[in-house]
């Protein structure tokens, strides 16, 4: 809740700021760390502090510099939900404002029906997540929206579709793509979309990256020249299976301030209680997707020696020369996903995940605890065969979130799980 002065004039670095900064303790009688509120409602100051407040919740008048206008009820905006806001932004590079949601389809389905009109398109790549891929082809033509899929790391595509369509309202990149973690030039898709000629009734599309799998740690798609960055914050950013949450984080503020009336009306604002833990599990991401991302690398590189295992899909095991460019170019860490092709095809897959005593079988990732699915059975059971093919999603596949739990005891469960297919 303090003012953004500080952020500019303070060369700290992001795991300080997020301990230091959007928190003030003389607003929390003193708390140390933030407390609470679970108020619906909120007292005015005065009469004429009501009405101000009122004039800027609907956007008919601007806050003004260091000003802090009454809260008035808690789905418009609270105390927990904008200190989380502050917060989080300390650790993604070019954000300005943030907005915290119930869950990552609240994030990106508010994001949508905002950002984009009828008679626009989007263009997003694909496999994107699941959920996100029924919005966009099922709910958006109800609105009037077109949407163009285009493969995952196909650069060629994703600026051809970028130059040609009508009326672009939005790009929406995810990347890594889930499961084969297939990447997208972040950058590439941003010049093609700066390099657009616009009709004098077009403005410039907007780029959105789904972040989930890298960021905030090892991704930083603002930094690279996208819009906006959305999250699924039930995953890394809260990091322990117990909550649903949901981040967009933009460079620009104008496009929170467009954003947040629509997330007041839709009354999907992330709740205090869950502000409050997702706000306290901020400054350990970096920790947990260090330890996990190095768990990962050692776990993947060994089982992709083995005989049993026909490929395993994970960044540092790239073959592919442009997707070996765009992990250099755009990512820190390889992170703790990857995938692995079992030779025996679902049988092996199936028989493998009832083999594993430390990792459970379930989907979600980004916890603390190593967690394994089958695709094509699960997460991406919808597909068509064709979208199967595409996606790389195979019989054999095996989809792991590794957690931080000793490597070795990972391995060796791993070991025991194929020495018994
Ligand atoms: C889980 C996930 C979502 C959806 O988030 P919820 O919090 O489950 O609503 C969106 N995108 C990606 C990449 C995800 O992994």
């Amino acid at each position: 809740m303090n003012s953004g002065d500080r952020r500019d004039s303070h060369p700290l670095r992001p795991t300080t700021k997020v301990l230091t900064e959007g928190f003030d303790p003389s607003l929390s009688v003193g708390s140390a760390r933030p407390a609470v509120f679970r108020s619906s409602t909120y007292v005015f100051s005065s009469p004429e502090a009501a009405e101000r407040a009122f004039d800027i919740a609907a956007g008919r008048a601007q806050v003004h510099e260091g000003e802090s206008p009454d809260l008035i009820y808690a789905r418009l905006n609270h105390p927990n939900a904008q200190i989380l806001e502050e917060q989080i932004l300390n650790l993604e590079p070019g954000a300005t404002a943030a907005l915290a949601f119930n869950s990552g389809m609240a994030a990106i389905t508010t994001l949508l029906l905002t950002l984009l009109r009828p008679g626009q398109s989007i263009v997003y790549t694909v496999p994107i997540y699941g959920g996100t891929q029924h919005f966009i082809q099922d709910y958006l033509p109800k609105w009037g929206v077109a949407s163009i899929p285009v493969h995952s790391g196909r650069g060629d595509l994703l600026e051809s579709a970028i130059g040609s369509t009508e009326n672009l309202g939005a790009v929406l990149l995810e990347t890594p793509a889930n499961p084969t973690l297939v990447m997208t030039d972040i950058r590439q898709v941003c010049k093609a979309v700066a390099s657009r000629k616009l009709l004098p009734s077009e403005t410039r599309p907007l780029v959105l990256v789904d972040n989930t799998l890298l960021g905030p740690a090892f991704q930083h798609p603002l930094s690279l020249g996208a819009d906006l960055v959305v999250y699924s914050g039930t995953k890394y950013l809260s990091g322990f299976s117990d909550m649903l949450a949901g981040i967009v984080l933009a460079a620009n503020r104008d496009l929170i301030r467009q954003i947040r009336p629509a997330r007041g009306l839709f009354g999907n604002i992330l709740q205090a209680d869950e502000c409050w833990m997702l706000g306290g599990r901020l400054p350990t991401v970096r920790l947990r997707m260090n330890r996990a991302s190095k768990n990962a690398q050692r776990i993947a590189e060994r089982l992709a020696q083995h005989p049993k295992i026909k490929r395993v899909h994970y960044p540092t095991l790239f073959t592919d020369s442009d997707q070996k460019r765009i992990y250099a170019e755009q990512c820190d860490f390889p992170g703790a996903m990857f995938s692995i092709d079992l030779l025996g095809g679902k049988k092996a897959a199936f028989d493998f995940l009832r083999n594993l005593r430390i990792a459970r079988n379930a989907v979600s990732l980004g916890g603390v605890e190593t967690l394994a699915c089958h695709p094509k059975t699960t997460t991406h059971s919808g597909f068509t065969e064709e979208e199967f093919a595409q996606a790389g999603v195979t019989d054999g596949l095996v989809r792991v979130s590794i957690g931080i739990e000793h490597w070795r005891d990972l391995l060796d469960d791993f070991e025991q799980a194929l020495v018994a297919l």
